[in-house]
């Protein structure tokens, strides 16, 4: 393993490790969906601590970094096997955490428009169905996870509700990730305890949905991230 004492290692890590991004919005603007403490830790530890320990884990391979995020997980079958289970860990946290603060914001419009709520419509019913089933799925799955809506980009983008466990990533399983949920309790424990169905119940009122249409949008003009 190369020391990363010397200039060119240091150099090379500088070019191509991850970072954490900012949020578009304050720590306290979630408020009171997400508590500023809540918030804080989640971004500034949780969020932070996945990257680093990814960083960490491709350090020694080069030919692995400066990928975005979404193109790792794509090729996580391809990752080395030596590092795969800790791609797969880090990577799906460095990229589900990046995809939830996405798809939040404090100044939301509260309901889908659009093609996305057309769609919503087509598959699911209705956008209330779709609330339910998304909410009934975040609830029924056991431990940690998260739960997304999800496009098929292999069946003409039909809309599908995945749960998946600890930190999974839809790319690795051929999806496109619209609107994710947080599971662990990390996310809503100060708040609501161990009442996951609060949490999900109450965390629509912070759903971005413009920039859930516009991934929607996006993904169907044929670019791969969002
Ligand atoms: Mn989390």
């Amino acid at each position: 393993m190369t020391s990363i004492a010397t200039p060119l290692a240091a150099g090379r890590r500088a070019a191509s490790a991850y970072t954490l991004p900012p949020l578009k919005f304050g720590y306290g603007d979630l408020s009171p969906i997400i508590d500023e403490k809540t918030l804080r830790l989640h971004h500034s530890l949780h969020h932070q601590a996945h990257i680093d320990a990814l960083n960490s884990v491709l350090q020694p391979y080069p030919e692995w970094q400066g990928m975005t995020i979404e193109d790792l997980l794509r090729s996580l079958n391809d990752v080395p096997e030596a590092i795969r289970a800790d791609v797969r860990n880090f990577g799906g946290g460095v990229a589900n955490h990046q995809f939830f603060w996405k798809i939040l914001s404090p100044w939301t419009s509260k309901e889908p428009s659009g093609d996305l709520a057309q769609a919503l419509r087509r598959d699911f019913g209705s956008v209330d169905a779709f609330r339910r089933e998304f909410e009934a799925a975040g609830l029924r799955h056991f431990g940690s996870g998260w739960v997304f809506l999800v496009a098929n980009p292999a069946a003409d983008f039909k809309l599908e509700v995945v749960a998946l466990p600890n930190e999974d990533s839809v790319l690795n399983i051929g999806r496109m990730g619209l609107l994710t949920c947080d599971l662990w309790e990390h996310a809503y424990c100060l708040n609501y305890q161990s009442r996951r169905q609060a949490w999900l119940h109450a965390w629509w009122q912070i759903v971005d949905w413009e920039t859930v249409a516009l991934r929607f949008d996006k993904f169907r003009a044929g670019h791969r991230q969002a």
